[in-house]
């Protein structure tokens, strides 16, 4: 499994229940999954936790086995070993891509393999290429960003990324910033990367995305009330919850 949630307990000082209530989820390698759930269901929470942008009080979180998070560490040495752990497997596309202005397209690329993984700029520069040519962007890559369409700024994004050789790539809410006749664009830039077998987690309100996923994880009141294929999840819910947030997309 590659990725591994369990048991997150995320209390917010002042709530009076906690927003994630011992979340559990275990992801195959290499799948597409979807995560959904109405507002407040807990997915940007669960996101930022991951992240470790947020503390949680209980649970760990894996990837291929190794905890990246957890609540243990309690030495600065044991922190600072999570932390690099989680850094070497872990990405994530923002929101609104939050590319560098004053970067071209591969320089953008590039500059976390030359600062961060201390390559050679030669050697990032042609890994960099060729994942810009695997997202179709080729004829980008020496524009800067303001030339970009805003799908095009996404790929360039995600081809960031993908440069850092992650082994699971979380989105939130990857169509939120684009124009909605994009949509089947983004589904297909994540069919692309699905083929390079990273695992993606993709937070959306997005049903038309979800249905074309390998994989749905419903969230709800901070726990995962069901998930399994699209045609299972989406095609018969077995979960009130999730019949309530599918009439909502009708
Ligand atoms: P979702 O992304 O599914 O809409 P969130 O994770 O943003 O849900 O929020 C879930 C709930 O957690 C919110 O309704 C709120 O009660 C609580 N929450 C989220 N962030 C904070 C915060 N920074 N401080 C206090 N409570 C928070």
């Amino acid at each position: 499994m590659t990725l591994k949630v369990t048991g997150v307990v995320r209390h917010y000082p002042g709530n009076p229940e906690p927003t994630l209530k011992e979340l559990s989820f275990d992801l195959p390698e290499g799948t597409l999954t979807a995560l959904l759930g109405k507002s407040g269901a807990g997915k940007s929470t669960l996101l930022r936790c991951v992240m470790g942008l947020e503390p949680f009080e209980k649970g760990t979180i894996e990837i291929d086995g190794v905890v990246i998070r957890g609540t243990t560490e309690s030495t600065a040495a044991e922190r600072h070993l999570a932390l690099a752990r989680a850094r070497e497997r872990l990405g994530l596309v923002f929101q609104n891509f939050e590319l560098f202005p004053h970067l071209s397209v591969i320089d953008n690329c590039t500059l976390a393999l030359i600062k961060v993984k201390r390559q050679p700029e030669a050697a990032a520069k042609a890994k960099a290429r060729e994942v810009l040519v695997q997202l179709g962007l080729e004829h980008r890559i020496d524009v800067w960003p303001e030339q970009l369409s805003g799908g095009q700024k996404q790929r360039v994004a995600i081809a960031r990324a993908l440069c850092m050789e992650p082994r699971v790539l979380l989105y939130d809410e990857p169509t939120s910033a684009l124009d909605p006749s994009l949509k089947a664009e983004v589904l297909q830039t994540l069919q692309r990367v699905d083929a390079t077998g990273v695992t993606q987690v993709v937070v959306t309100h997005d049903i038309f995305l979800a249905k074309g996923m390998e994989y749905v994880c419903v969230l709800d009141h901070g726990q995962v009330i069901e998930a399994g294929p699209p045609a299972q999840v989406l095609g018969a819910p077995s979960h009130e919850s999730t019949r309530e947030l599918l009439k909502h997309w009708q």
